[in-house]
C-alpha cells in the first residue's frame, strides 16, 4: 500500500517529482540567501513572505527535505505545525487582523511555486482584499518592521 512504503522514502517522491536541493527555501535554510526571519529553531524557520498577500504574511518551513504534505516525515510535520501555531499567535497579536488564514499548497495544480513544504500564515483584514495573484515585492524596510512587530509579540 502506498502509505506503507519505508520511512526512508518519504522525503524522496511526490507526484513523481524529486526534491530539488537548489530551491529557494533550501537556500534560506542553508543561509545562502537572506530572509527576514521571525523565529528559528533546530527544526523550523519562520520568515516574512517576500511578496505578501497582506501585511504580516509569514511563511513557516521545516528544515527537512520535503516538497509538501505527502512526503513530509510525521515528526517534521508535528514540529512545523507547533511552530506555525506559535508564530500565528504572534502575527495575530502584532497585527490584530479580522481573521487569519493558514494555507499550504501541494503541487502546481494547487498553486505551489516553491517546492519545499511551507505554511502561509496570512492575516485577513475586512475590506482589504488579499493580494492573491497580484502580490508585489515588498519593501525590505517594511518587511523588517513587520518582522520586528511579530518578534516582539512572541511569547
Ligand atoms: P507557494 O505558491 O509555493 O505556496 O508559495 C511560495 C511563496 O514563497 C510565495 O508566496 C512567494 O511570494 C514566496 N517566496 C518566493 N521566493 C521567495 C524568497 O526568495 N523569499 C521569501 N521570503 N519568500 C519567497
Amino acid at each position: 500500500m502506498r502509505w506503507a512504503r519505508p520511512a526512508s522514502e518519504f522525503h524522496r517522491v511526490t507526484n513523481s517529482m524529486l526534491y530539488d536541493t537548489s530551491n529557494i527555501f533550501a537556500k534560506i535554510i542553508r543561509g545562502e540567501i537572506p530572509a527576514v526571519k521571525v523565529l528559528e529553531d533546530e527544526r523550523c524557520i519562520a520568515f516574512m513572505d517576500i511578496m505578501p498577500w497582506s501585511d504580516g504574511h509569514t511563511l513557516v518551513i521545516p528544515k527537512v527535505q520535503a516538497m509538501g504534505l505527502f512526503d513530509a516525515p510525521p515528526d517534521a510535520l508535528a514540529a512545523l505545525i507547533k511552530q506555525t501555531q506559535i508564530v500565528a499567535r504572534a502575527v495575530n497579536a502584532a497585527f490584530q487582523p479580522d481573521g487569519l488564514r493558514l494555507v499550504q499548497n501541494n503541487s502546481p495544480g494547487a498553486g505551489q511555486t516553491v517546492f519545499h513544504l511551507h505554511f502561509h500564515i496570512v492575516p485577513c483584514y475586512n475590506d482589504v482584499p488579499l493580494r492573491l495573484g497580484n502580490a508585489v515585492m515588498a519593501n525590505l524596510a517594511v518587511l523588517q518592521e513587520h518582522a520586528q512587530r511579530i518578534r516582539n509579540a512572541l511569547t
